[in-house]
């Protein structure tokens, strides 16, 4: 799009500062089922599935732990397998010998220095092996402790899209996310992108037609 009309487009709907309130308010309205799409029932078990969905999808993922969480009960489940065993068992996430691996590494360190149990804060989260940032603020989102904003591949086209950043580094569009988003949002607002970015605003062909937030979006076509 020529710079003139993204100019015209940004003062068409205002400063992003009065506007992520009401995206946020309408997304809630619009996708109230908006939650993390992965299966697990303990903080461990949400720790292994994100991990495990790494290049993958989550429907991929809850296949694969169905029966494996069933095997795998306790960090020290993990340990007690040959390596071997444990990447036949996650095969079907891909990856799996690297997966394994962290796993391992995880579980390891989940027993020597954390008592067994997953931490809740992004500095001890990303040391344990193969958790990398995302990862890790998608764990402590979940468990009720936000330290971030999650930006997968949704949330950082829709952040553009809305002109919330301009930036191409997951990073850097964090850091231009936390500044925007109220701090009490941080859990639920990459839910809501990556819903809409789901449902509405596709990579390919966004329906602007049917978006709640045209009137507040810069690069609405409608
Ligand atoms: S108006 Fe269009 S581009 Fe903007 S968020 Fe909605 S679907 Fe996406």
């Amino acid at each position: 799009m020529p710079r003139s009309f993204i100019a015209e487009a940004r003062k068409r709907v205002g400063a992003k500062k009065q506007r992520i309130k009401p995206v946020i308010e309408r997304l809630a309205v619009e996708h109230a089922d908006a939650a993390i799409a992965l299966t697990f029932g303990s903080p461990l078990e949400l720790l292994v599935s994100v991990m495990l969905s790494a290049q993958t999808t989550d429907v991929n993922v809850n296949k694969v732990t169905e029966t494996l969480f069933v095997k795998y009960r306790t960090p020290d489940d993990y340990l007690a397998v040959p390596q071997e065993e444990l990447e036949r068992d996650i095969f079907a996430t891909g990856f799996y010998r690297q997966k394994a691996r962290s796993l391992r590494g995880t579980m390891q360190m989940l027993l020597e220095e954390f008592g067994g149990e997953v931490p809740r804060t992004l500095p001890e989260l990303v040391r344990l092996p193969g958790v990398a940032r995302k990862t890790a603020n998608v764990v402590s989102s979940e468990l009720g402790n936000p330290q971030g904003v999650v930006v997968d591949t949704h949330v950082r086209r829709l952040s553009q899209r809305l002109g919330f950043t301009k930036e191409e580094d997951p990073v850097k569009i964090e850091r231009d996310l936390v500044k925007l988003v109220p701090r009490e949002d941080w859990g639920r607002f990459p839910h809501l992108l990556i819903w809409h970015g789901r449902r509405v605003c596709m990579a390919r062909a966004p329906r602007c037609e049917d978006c709640v937030l045209t009137d507040l979006c810069p690069s609405s076509r409608v």
